[in-house]
């Protein structure tokens, strides 16, 4: 396998995340996003649910603290809370409130945009990693040893991106 360029299709967790793994591995990564990425904890068009409360939950949390040390650090003064699971939420279902006991297990509650943005600032810093926004996929053609991404909107490229027609990238891989 030519473990040169990773591009990876959306920069929200999943993207990110796998964008971070993959920087351990090939020479270089381009993530690419349809959106404007917000500098600061803003919702935006391309993750609708960004507005509900999420929680994020301690395995998660040990996974992500691993790929980022001092997240956590990060997230609790920008607004994130700490709740113990079972003793600390108020829990209605099926006409009835749970029983709350010590449950001995916490989660970080924040918004959605907060922990994107947090995360993003450190997908961000890789040395061998591009970001490019407002970069709409619309499909991807293959042949043995290229991959076209088709793409209406396109701003910036790295160098190792050409450009051989309008709305369409060229990566090598
Ligand atoms: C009401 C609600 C509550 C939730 N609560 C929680 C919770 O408490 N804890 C939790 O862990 N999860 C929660 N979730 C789930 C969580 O929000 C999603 O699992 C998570 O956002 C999925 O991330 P993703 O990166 O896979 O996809 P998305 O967040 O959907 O991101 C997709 C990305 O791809 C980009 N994109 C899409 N199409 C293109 C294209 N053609 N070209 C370029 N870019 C493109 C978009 O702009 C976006 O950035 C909740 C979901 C909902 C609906």
């Amino acid at each position: 396998m030519n473990l040169d360029h990773a591009v990876v299709i959306g920069a929200s967790m999943s993207g990110l995340l796998t964008a971070r793994v993959l920087s351990d591995y090939f020479r270089q990564v381009t993530l690419l996003d349809r959106d404007s990425l917000p500098t600061d904890a803003a919702h935006r068009q391309g993750v609708p649910q960004g507005r509900h409360l999420h929680v994020l939950q301690a395995k998660g949390e040990q996974i992500l603290s691993q790929f980022f040390p001092g997240l956590e650090i990060e997230l609790l003064p920008a607004g994130a809370t700490r709740l113990e699971l079972g003793s600390d939420l108020l829990w209605y279902q099926y006409g009835g409130y749970k029983v709350r006991y010590h449950s001995g297990i916490t989660a970080l509650c924040m918004s959605r945009p907060l922990l994107e943005v947090s995360v993003r600032h450190h997908v961000l810093a890789l040395q061998n990693l591009t970001c490019l926004e407002r970069c709409a996929v619309q499909g991807l053609v293959a042949n043995e040893d290229q991959v076209w991404l088709n793409s209406a909107e396109w701003v910036t490229a790295p160098l190792s991106l050409t450009r051989p027609a309008v709305g369409l990238l060229k990566v090598k891989v």
